[in-house]
């Protein structure tokens, strides 16, 4: 016997997330049917794309155009040392596949851009930051935007991280942080286990808001210092003159 919607292997699956009062069997249905989009399958991506998975998100877009090289293995934990030089949006797949066969997936192996992001993000409810360039992240700020999907922004380097949700139209979006574009870096460094935090508050901020639970962190960047071990709040404004969402109500 299962539940409307939920199948006894699924119940079992998700029975500790079911058994916490506010997600309840209506948290985890919420769940299933959310659609999520994560962008980038790197040392942020692929811990996103695992706890979406493992907390039973229904759908899930995987996007990245790039292939596994032996550099990434210090923190893209869905690759293994035989995949070098394998898709890795095919990959990941794959793996999230033997993770929870009850999420459907998707792979895109795109570069993301302003001629196809609207595309990639039909139909999602959720989009979350996988990315290392801030020339992409602010292409998908200002679909996101557009389209009125919140945004789960995160960045890292080293030793440091930060990470903010966009609500269009309900707080800042990137644009409103970053008055200038910073300059890219052609290679981050960083230590693994700083991208899987940050990822892990990012897969929590989606949960969060598919099942309407909590405080989102809109309005507020969260910044993560791994050295000191201390996280820092800072306030963040919409601006009236954001050339992205400064026109929304
Ligand atoms: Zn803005």
């Amino acid at each position: 016997m299962g539940s409307p919607g939920l199948s006894r292997e699924e119940l079992e699956r998700y029975d500790r997330q079911i058994r916490i009062p506010e997600i309840g069997l209506e948290g985890q249905l919420k769940l299933k049917e959310a659609r999520a989009v994560v962008i980038g399958l790197g040392g942020l991506g692929c811990p996103i794309a695992m706890y979406l998975a493992s907390a039973g998100i229904g759908h899930l877009r995987l996007i990245d155009k790039g292939r596994v090289e032996e550099g990434n293995l210090n923190r893209q934990v869905l690759y293994r040392e035989q995949d070098v030089g394998r898709h890795k949006a095919i990959l990941a797949a794959e793996r999230i596949r033997e993770l929870n066969p009850h999420v459907e997936v998707e792979p895109v192996v795109e570069e993301v851009s302003e001629d196809n992001v609207e595309g990639l993000l039909e139909g999602a409810d959720v989009a979350l930051d996988g990315l290392d360039n801030w020339h992409t992240r602010l292409i998908v700020n200002r679909a996101c935007v557009k389209l009125g999907i919140p945004f789960i922004h995160a960045g890292v380097k080293g030793f440091y991280g930060q990470v903010m949700t966009i609500l269009p139209g309900k707080g800042p979006c990137l644009r409103c942080l970053l008055r200038a574009t910073p300059p890219e870096e052609p290679v981050v460094p960083i230590v693994g286990a700083t991208a899987a935090v940050l990822a892990s508050i990012q897969a929590l901020e989606a949960i969060k808001l598919i099942t309407g639970l909590g405080e989102p962190l809109v309005g507020r960047l969260l910044v993560f210092d791994g050295l000191k071990m201390r996280f820092e709040e800072l306030l963040v404004s919409r601006r009236p003159d954001c050339p992205v969402c400064g026109g929304l109500s």
